[in-house]
């Protein structure tokens, strides 16, 4: 059989598989320990009253024949298409076309699956650390890669690459770092792909976390963005859609023939999102939907706060935490993140996950999420605060 080669390539989750095993094994050895879950990337409130009730109402209209709906624009409903254009760009002085949004079922497929209109012979660029899926989609299709150091020293802003390099994935705020970039860090990134020729594609799944309103929540909003850039963002954080399915990607028409391509490649492998799903993302911009969410995210961010102030208090170097539902913990000198991560489930019964899992730059730190429940996120805190950290072996 002739399979992908390129397959044997990747690296195994095996760290985060062997941080599951632990944590069930401790689990298991003292069924009684009150273990608190401060790795998870997904979110934990449910979804509010006004998505519910417009998926209810969407139900009924796929029970009456003269309301059915079957097949729908594989690329998204106008009625929601427009909503994302009035409330994610317009409100932010930029202009989108319909035709330039496209509804996907995930950010994840759609960062995983841009690749599929670059050439395989481009070199893509990711941070050091990363999401994972930009690199192993790329390692899937055979691509080179180099990396993007993201470090305490760069404030963990990347560098512009000093090699050719023709896409680049950057991610703001970022998951793992917590980093959100500035009008200036993507400006400089922006003018570089005009130089270079190069596409960066920005992953923005996160930006409903930036409060600060000088920090830009779409690449566009840096001139000259939309013939270099193609951006990603999801309803997953922003509304808990996580188990719901929804994301939208702007590939702009000013980007040349990749408006196009990715038009024939979503009309060719994807289906469109359900009619249902659809008019609850919708009602996340009703009026009550964006007072809902914005409650959603108020309180994942005061957990952030609640992380991130509590370890400064006790001592400790974090990053991340502001704009960013993601905390970044710089681990004393000389701990590595695996071990830590050991001793922080016995000693503390909490879990997060090492920085290593994320690249190699990633060692040293160790990432928690505000993702939790606000009685953990206070608990953590104050069992950390009991920690021995030089104790630590
Ligand atoms: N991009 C980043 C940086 C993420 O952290 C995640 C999810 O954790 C995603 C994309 C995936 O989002 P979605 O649920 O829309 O597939």
């Amino acid at each position: 059989m002739k399979i992908n080669e390129h397959y044997s390539e990747l690296g195994g989750n095996y760290l985060f598989a062997e941080m599951k095993r632990k944590t069930a094994e401790f689990q298991r050895l003292n069924p009684d320990a009150d273990i608190i879950k401060l790795g998870i990337g997904d979110v934990t409130l449910p979804l509010t009253p006004a998505v519910i009730e417009a998926m209810h109402r969407a139900v009924d209209e796929m029970g009456s024949a003269s309301s059915f709906r079957g097949y729908g624009p594989e690329q998204g409903y106008d009625f929601l298409i427009d909503s994302i254009i009035r409330h994610e760009y317009e409100s932010r002085g930029i202009k989108i076309k319909r035709n330039e949004i496209f509804v996907s079922d995930g950010s994840k497929c759609d960062v995983a699956n841009i690749q599929e209109i670059f050439s395989t012979s481009c070199t893509a660029a990711i941070c050091d650390p990363v999401y994972p899926v930009y690199r192993d989609s790329n390692i899937m299709a055979g691509r080179k890669i180099i990396l993007l150091p993201c470090t305490r020293e760069n404030d963990f802003v990347p560098e512009l690459p000093q090699k050719p390099v023709d896409i680049v994935y950057l991610c703001s705020p970022n998951n793992p770092t917590g980093k959100t970039l500035t009008r200036n860090d993507l400006t400089r990134w922006v003018n570089w792909a005009h130089e270079k020729h190069a596409i960066i594609l920005f992953d923005s799944a996160y930006s409903a976390y930036i409060r600060d309103p000088e920090l830009p929540g779409s690449i566009y909003e840096i001139p000259g963005a939309e013939e270099v850039a193609i951006e990603f963002k999801s309803f997953s954080k922003t509304a808990g859609f996580t188990g719901l399915r929804c994301a939208f990607t702007v590939v702009p028409e000013a980007a040349g023939t990749l408006n196009a391509m990715w038009n024939r490649r979503h009309c060719t492998k994807f289906n469109g999102v359900s009619y249902i799903i659809q008019r609850a993302a919708e009602a996340v911009y009703s009026d009550t939907g964006r007072r809902e969410t914005t409650a959603l995210i108020d309180y994942y961010m005061e957990n952030a706060a609640i992380i991130r102030n509590g370890l400064r208090n006790a001592g400790f170097k974090v990053h991340g935490g502001e704009n960013a539902p993601y905390i970044w913990w710089e681990l004393p000198e000389g701990l590595d993140s695996m071990n830590f991560s050991t001793k922080l489930l016995e000693s503390c019964r909490v879990v997060g996950t090492p920085g290593i899992g994320f690249g190699s730059c990633g060692e040293g730190f160790f990432r928690l999420t505000a993702f939790g429940n606000r009685a953990h996120a206070i608990e953590a805190v104050s069992r950390i605060r009991e920690l021995k950290i030089d104790r630590i072996p």
